[in-house]
């Protein structure tokens, strides 16, 4: 089902065969669901998280479902961990058709002049060098292929700033410019590299966010203001995971698609 009529554009060259995505936070929230609906459209999964437990539940669920796939553990931030997701994927199918460059952490609430810089560079290292990382070794293998589609996750704190949230803020931003980087060095090559921009997601990390505020001495005016009235489920965000990934967006390159039920008006 993931397979679809060859594009009428030079942009996406169609694989054929049975399609195979890289999928990293793979252990939950939006990483979990889109691996599940990904898996659904047909994809064979290569799950990466550094939390083996999760990853390994999610592995299960997939299967549950009639799907396929592996889970590798791995930092996302260490250059050797992700030269080994990707050996791995590539190993065991031969090809990434599709990457969902998703891992992230989210910060500790605090003004800017009371961050410490090891809290900066836990926030840049994962989620803006775990990202860069992920796109390197991943564009190699798809250059090589001609053809990919990879999905960055960014936030709406890629778009606006998040108030106490300065590293998240500024890594957020940088993702969405590595994002159009990308896409700009590789739309001749056949590789498409976008990015979703989620507002509020109901998952762990958010659910965190009140207890975090609490204890960072932060209550913001309005937060969150989901105009739409509540938390994205993940399943809503893995959906846009899988227009992105598949041929329905063949004519989407480096665009930033904020999914956040109005957060951003
Ligand atoms: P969301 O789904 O909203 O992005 P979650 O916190 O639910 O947020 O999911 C983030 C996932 O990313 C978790 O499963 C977490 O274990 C994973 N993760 C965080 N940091 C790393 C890292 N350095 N390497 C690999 N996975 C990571």
């Amino acid at each position: 089902e993931a397979t679809a009529p060859a594009p009428k554009a030079d942009i996406l060259a169609k694989p054929s065969g049975a399609q195979v995505a890289v999928v990293t936070g793979a252990g939950s929230g939006i990483g979990r669901a889109s691996s599940l609906k990904l898996s659904e459209a047909g994809f064979k999964i290569v799950a990466v998280d550094f939390n083996a437990s999760t990853g390994e539940e999610t592995l299960r669920l997939l299967r549950e479902q009639g799907g396929e796939g592996i889970f590798v553990q791995a930092d996302v931030s260490k250059e050797e961990d992700v030269e080994r997701y990707v050996k791995a994927a590539t190993d065991e199918y031969g090809r990434i058709d599709a990457f969902f460059n998703n891992a992230g952490v989210l910060q500790k609430f605090k003004l800017l002049e009371n961050l410490e810089a090891s809290e900066f560079d836990r926030i840049l290292n994962v989620n803006v060098r775990g990202t860069f990382l992920g796109l390197k070794h991943v564009l190699k293998v798809m250059h090589a292929q001609g053809y990919g589609s990879i999905i960055n996750t960014a936030s709406t704190a890629g778009l606006r700033a998040e108030h106490s949230m300065s590293a998240y803020t500024a890594s957020k931003h940088a993702v969405i410019g590595l994002t159009k980087a990308a896409a700009i060095e590789y739309v001749k090559k056949g590789i498409r590299v976008n990015a979703i921009c989620p507002g509020g997601v109901d998952t762990a990390l958010t659910q965190a966010v009140p207890t975090m505020m609490q204890e960072s001495g932060y209550v913001p005016e309005e937060f969150p203001n989901m105009r739409i009235g509540r938390f994205a489920d993940p399943t809503e965000l893995a959906e846009m995971v899988v227009f992105l990934a598949g041929h329905g967006s063949s004519y989407m390159t480096g665009s930033v698609i904020a999914v956040d039920g109005g957060l951003t008006l």
